[in-house]
């Protein structure tokens, strides 16, 4: 087993018993004598590991009826597209918050398919906040309103949920299954896979009925969703080995206490990390404001940056990789997602005290 400590903001760590698993079961999944990689994807094998994965999701996420749990392909970049062409309508408009960099691509993307009104934007703090809420109104008559709940390269988390009396379009991808949520407040939410979920090539959608079939006639086929969901995320081949190891991932996160256990343990994390920062007496700085501070990616800068090198081949030493901050962000992030353990926290903690003793 990897003895690294692996701080990537996507693809991430994965819990270490869910690659156990999927190690002791590669080539013969529950004596089928087949790979889950080999399966046909309609067999009732494939079908026995969709079904429970949903059903966990759906228990993990409290998931109220009246919503479809779509596993599907093209990451999280393509519900950019799927988004608008879904929901906006023709000659419609909708509403975004502009909160780094995943929500400004998310309304560039809109553009293409009607006007985009970008209701609020923490550009003028350099993303180091996000709209205040109550600070912002939504525009009359826009089919939604998107925001992202956590932005991964800035390392900001919106503390609350926007109020809108639109459907509330949220890209989860980097804080999805980290915290309990109110599935009722959202019209449709998506998470790419691989920072919470599992492997690479899915995401996860999750969207109320009643936004199905609104799709603008010119959406291709795999672009809509209630082709998908009519077919039950079986329209086409699936990614049928993203959704065996997220299902694992789902009840690895049942055994973890489900959302409240692991939300527990994550804000212990975050809590450390930020607390090592703040009280480095200036040697590490966070630049994101207190209250949008990121429980998933902690972005932190050393005050001499002619240091950042020496920092981060330490921290290689260490066996702590990864955690050269974005290139549009410089500085240092830490993903610390579900699947960071504790111990994995303290080790950078420990680590970033002796290099600033070591510096300071
Ligand atoms: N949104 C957010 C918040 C992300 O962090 C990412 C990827 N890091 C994306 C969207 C794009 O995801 P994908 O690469 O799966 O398309």
């Amino acid at each position: 087993m990897s003895k690294l400590y692996n701080f990537s903001a996507g693809p991430a760590l994965l819990p270490h018993p869910v690659l156990a698993e999927a190690q002791a079961e590669m080539f013969d999944w529950h004596g089928s004598g087949l790979s889950v990689m080999e399966m046909s994807h309609r067999g009732r094998e494939f079908m026995e590991i969709i079904h429970d994965a949903e059903a966990d999701l759906r228990e993990l996420l409290n998931v109220p009826a009246g919503y479809k749990v779509l596993f599907l392909q093209g990451g999280a970049s393509q519900q950019f597209a799927m988004v608008p062409l879904n929901l906006m309508g023709e000659g419609g408009h909708a509403d975004y918050l502009d909160s780094g960099h995943w929500s400004r691509l998310a309304i560039k993307e809109a553009r293409r398919y009607g006007q985009v009104n970008v209701v609020a934007s923490s550009e003028a703090s350099a993303y180091t906040t996000v709209p205040a809420q109550g600070s912002y109104q939504g525009s009359s008559g826009a089919s939604y309103l998107h925001y992202t709940s956590n932005e991964t390269i800035n390392g900001v988390q919106f503390p609350y949920i926007p109020d809108s009396g639109v459907p509330l379009v949220c890209d989860m991808s980097s804080d999805f299954l980290s915290r309990e949520i109110d599935v009722s407040r959202f019209g449709l939410i998506y998470a790419g896979a691989q920072k919470n979920i599992g492997p690479s090539g899915m995401v996860v959608v999750i969207v109320r009925d009643d936004l199905l079939g609104r799709a603008l006639p010119c959406t291709p086929t795999m672009l809509d969703y209630r082709v998908h969901a009519d077919a039950d995320s079986m329209y086409n081949t699936p990614p049928t080995w993203p959704i065996y190891i997220a299902g694992l991932v789902f009840k690895w996160l049942k055994a973890q206490g489900g959302l409240r256990g692991i939300a527990a343990l994550n804000s212990e994390k975050a809590g450390l990390l930020y607390h090592a920062i703040d009280a480095s007496g200036g040697f590490y700085r966070a630049p994101v404001a207190a209250d949008a501070r990121s429980q998933m990616n902690v972005v932190f800068r050393l005050a001499d940056d002619a240091l950042d090198e020496a920092f981060l081949a330490g921290a290689k030493k260490a066996g702590l990789v990864q955690l050269k901050g974005h290139r549009v962000a410089g500085g240092m992030r830490a993903s610390i997602y579900n699947a960071m353990p504790v111990d994995g926290v303290k080790a950078l903690v420990g680590y970033m005290q002796e290099f600033a003793r070591q510096h300071g």
